[in-house]
């Protein structure tokens, strides 16, 4: 470090925590002036704690490190190199190219930075800087390609550090990597010792490092692997932190519960039909329940029938029969004189479910001692923003005076005017965004029923999700799995139809199957405007199939935009077979059941993602018909063609979910939990499975003697700090 004539003082008086860190701004380190914190700002990084959390993305490693001269081709090192001439120019290809001509005493060579046009500014004539790459040769010349870059500043302590970290994207906010490194050296070093709120047993038990050595081994590792050991300690921590507000949320739930003992067992299952609901129910099912089944309806009745409302996730893959599941779970509430409601993310989708729920309801009466003949058929309504205001205040009132059994609806329904008579479950499909407001409104709703109770809650995802994304996102949730298939199912042939032929061959075989009494689904590309724009679309391209591609073939169209009436109609032509091939926006993608269908195609494949493409292919091959699923697509971007590849390899949805997970990262697929800090920076879903258990075990434990963290203050802060407002307010409410 340079001297410094000013005399330096601890940022903080005692074990700093990470709170304290939020209040130190970076302008108390030195050579921060206003244009670097303005710089840093732009970055997201105010406070000493933004900078500690900004972790470098790469090192590079100083013992590699080589004169340009004795470099051989195929060499990966690193060079100390001087810029002596630099262009910018696009190649033919329309990409930007930044070319330099670097020197180190030794020896020269190129180094050019594709896509990366601001590398013109960061590396002007007369810097020094590393570079790190491997070097080739290129047009006779020798070359290094992309490098990693650390600029050097003058006077630069790099000089003497044996491994350098590099910080992403510091270049393009204008600040060199090697500068926020001195930053983070100054602030690690001014902090001092940093409280940590990880009791030392767990520490130990689980090999970690402390916090303080943690931080220093990411931002200051003395050698190459020095950094792996600290990722790992603060890698936990994220997960850890997230782990602890949904015990704290789960417990909060169970506080004070008021449950609906509902009347139900696990006998249910598996005894015969002796006239009540549930069991009358599931012995009129065309069909007996997989094993699976079996063992997901047991626990789920013995929960029910217990005194702690029921938090679940019943995960299926695609045709797992997820739905025979969640209507028994229904009965079961309307068995016992309460009410059920199932919730979709869509209207559409909303009125799928109502549409299904009523064909599996089909004739099944519920004991009414009210009525004369001692029962009434089980009722069910649909409850949506398109439902009418004559039908909307019936549906009201026999929700409130419990003469309506069971509701479909959007999630509207938590918060609309709406009072039930007493709600014992609710179903959620496939929702990610499932807060905790959305919890409290349900716990509210059945407290405000005629009958208060808190409801039972089962959540449904459409297609499986990875294991570890399901402990992050639904960690405060017990979770059953359906991993079996209904026997006779007839494996799906799928085939990326790429080329002309490809796809003649594609038309060819809807044309065959048609002919033979089956029936085909061809699901538009996706239109990313509106509903009306995606229907239009549809439209289109329903005529262009019907003039040029399969004449003489009898085609249907649905989409989002038709009156719930027409879409009957529609599904009830195809399942009849008046309609030989339906022509469909992604409004088919879940629930649509038509066993008779044997050809799914897909057209502009590539800009799907893999669990819709799997939940579409899953509307085929529901008998013991062969069938087949063509993905449309000239190709994409690598990802896209990867998820085609993955599509065509493997029909499991479990796998398929582990591939998104690997293609997408956790970004994307934890999406709308994913807020401000509580980011999982360094924490990989994909590979910290073993760190996710550890911080759940650890998360368990300390909550189970200790629900609301009060004796442990440090901890209960961390998750505070880590915390959305909102949900902070709902776990520490006092
Ligand atoms: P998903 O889990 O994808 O929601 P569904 O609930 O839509 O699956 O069920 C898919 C199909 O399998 C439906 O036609 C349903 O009637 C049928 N099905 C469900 N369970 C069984 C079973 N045990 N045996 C045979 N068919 C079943
Ligand atoms: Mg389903």
């Amino acid at each position: 470090m340079p001297a410094d004539p000013r005399p330096e003082v601890t940022l903080a008086p005692a074990a700093r925590t990470l709170r304290d860190l939020t209040g130190i701004p970076v302008t108390r380190l030195h050579g921060l002036g206003e244009k670097k914190a303005a710089a840093l700002a732009k970055w997201g990084v105010t406070s000493v704690f933004d900078l500690l959390t900004t972790y470098p993305h790469r090192y590079i490693d100083r013992s590699r490190q080589a004169d340009v001269a004795d470099l051989a081709l195929g060499d990966e090192a690193v060079v100390l190199a001087t810029v002596r001439r630099s262009g910018a120019r696009r190649t033919r290809q329309g990409r930007s190219l930044v070319e330099l001509a670097v020197h180190d005493g030794t020896g020269g060579m190129k180094v050019v930075f594709f896509n990366q046009p601001w590398r013109a500014r960061q590396l002007e004539p007369g810097t020094e800087a590393l570079f790190f790459g491997k070097l080739d040769v290129y047009q006779g010349g020798r070359q290094m390609t992309n490098p990693v870059v650390d600029v050097v500043g003058a006077g630069a302590q790099q000089h003497t550090l044996r491994v350098i970290p590099v910080y992403p994207a510091s270049a393009k906010a204008g600040l060199s990597s090697w500068e926020v490194g001195r930053w983070a050296e100054e602030a690690m070093r001014r902090s001092g010792t940093l409280a940590d709120p990880l009791p030392e047993e767990w520490r130990h038990h689980f090999d970690l490092l402390d916090r303080t050595e943690a931080f220093r081994r990411v931002h200051l590792p003395e050698a190459m692997g020095d950094q792996a050991p600290g990722r790992r300690r603060l890698a936990f921590d994220e997960l850890f932190r997230l782990q602890l507000a949904l015990m704290l949320r789960r417990r909060a739930l169970e506080e004070g519960a008021r449950a609906v003992r509902h009347v139900v067992s696990a006998l249910d299952v598996v005894e015969p039909d002796d006239g009540r609901l549930v069991r009358r129910f599931l012995g009129g099912l065309p069909f007996a329940l997989t094993t699976a089944q079996r063992r997901a309806l047991a626990a789920i009745f013995a929960e029910l029938s217990g005194p702690v409302p029921m938090h679940r996730l019943l995960q299926g893959d695609v045709g797992s029969g997820k739905t025979v599941v969640a209507v028994a779970a229904l009965l079961a509430a309307v068995q016992g004189g309460h009410q059920g409601a199932l919730m979709a993310p869509t209207e559409v989708l909303a009125e799928q479910h109502h549409m299904a729920v009523r064909a599996l309801l089909d004739g099944l009466a519920v004991a009414d001692p009210r009525r004369l003949e001692g029962e009434r058929p089980v009722t069910v309504a649909l409850l949506t923003n398109r439902t009418g205001a004559a039908e909307r205040a019936r549906v009201r009132q026999g929700l409130l005076d419990g003469s309506v059994d069971l509701v479909v609806g959007t999630h509207a329904l938590l918060t609309d005017d709406v009072a039930f008579h007493s709600l014992g479950l609710v179903v959620i499909d496939e929702q990610h965004r499932f807060g905790v407001e959305q919890r409290a409104a349900l716990r509210d709703k059945g407290r405000a029923a005629v009958v208060p109770g808190d409801p039972d809650l089962l959540v449904m995802t459409a297609t499986p999700i990875p294991r570890t994304a399901a402990m992050v996102l639904f960690g405060d949730l017990d979770m059953v799995v359906l991993d079996e298939l209904p026997p006779g199912r007839t494996p799906v042939t799928t085939a990326w139809a790429r080329a002309p032929e490809e796809e003649a061959a594609a038309w060819r075989r809807v044309a065959e199957e048609v002919a033979a009494g089956n029936r085909a689904y061809v699901v538009c590309p996706l239109v990313e405007e509106s509903e009306r724009v995606q229907a239009r679309s549809a439209t289109e391209e329903r005529d262009r199939l019907a003039r040029d591609v399969l004449p003489g073939l009898r085609l249907g169209l649905l989409h989002g935009q038709l009156r719930p009436a027409e879409k009957d109609e529609v599904m009830a032509a195809f399942r009849a077979g008046e309609v030989q091939v339906l022509v469909a926006t992604t409004v088919v993608e879940v629930g649509v059941d038509v066993p008779e269908a044997t050809v799914m195609v897909v057209e502009d494949a590539d800009r799907f993602g893999i669990a819709q493409l799997h939940q579409l292919r899953g509307r085929v091959g529901r008998s013991h018909r062969p069938s087949w699923c063509f993905l449309l697509s000239a190709g994409g971007s690598t990802d896209a063609e990867s998820r085609l590849e993955a599509l065509v390899r493997t029909a499991d949805g479990f796998a398929l979910a582990e591939v998104d997970l690997a293609l997408r990262g956790e970004g994307t697929i934890l999406g709308a939990r994913q807020k401000g800090r509580s980011d999982l920076q360094l924490a990989r879903l994909r590979d910290d499975g073993e760190l996710l258990d550890a911080a759940r075990q650890v998360a368990t434990a300390v909550t189970e003697d200790d629900p609301h963290l009060e004796g442990h203050p440090d901890l209960a802060d961390e998750v505070r700090l880590f915390l959305d407002p909102e949900e902070e307010a709902y776990l520490f409410k006092s």
